[in-house]
């Protein structure tokens, strides 16, 4: 089985630094000097400007379609496209959390884990097996903020 490792959407990203109103209604937050993971290029932002913005990963709005707090870079950023390999981002992190999710967008309570970056590509395939999943979110242990969607290639 083949992964996809999926950024936010260029066509998103764009939005927000247009001063698209995020998920609870406001401009991003505009910082000269951000740090953190941007969820575009799927790398860190390093004393760059940066959007601080509430973000919902999802379509619609409905019970599971929670939001929070992301970090984009507040200049245009190449879109993360190495879309076959696990980015980067966090490769020493041992706690990450792997939220699968149905179609209908619910929370498949069986297929959620906390994994190592090491772990999370085997992790991934392995929740995969269970065809009532239809993605897969990543988010930080520490933090549970969301970072990235996988889905099947
Ligand atoms: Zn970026």
């Amino acid at each position: 089985m083949n992964l996809k490792f999926v950024a936010m959407k260029s066509s998103g990203a764009q939005e927000f630094r247009n001063g698209h109103l995020d998920a609870n209604g406001q401009a991003p937050e505009q910082h000269e000097e951000g740090f953190g993971p941007c969820r575009h290029c799927l790398s860190r932002i390093e004393g760059e400007a940066m959007l601080a913005l509430s973000y919902k990963p999802f379509d619609s709005n409905q019970a599971y379609a929670e939001s929070g707090p992301i970090f984009l870079h507040q200049k245009a950023c190449k879109h993360y496209d190495d879309f076959s390999n696990a980015p980067k981002l966090f490769a020493d992190e041992t706690d990450l959390i792997v939220r699968g999710y149905t179609k209908e967008d619910r929370i498949q309570y069986t297929a959620c884990r906390i994994t190592s970056s090491q772990q999370l590509t085997q992790t991934c395939k392995s929740l995969f097996e269970d065809s009532s999943v239809s993605y897969l979110h990543v988010r930080l242990g520490p933090t549970n903020c969301y970072q990235y969607t996988v889905e099947r290639a």
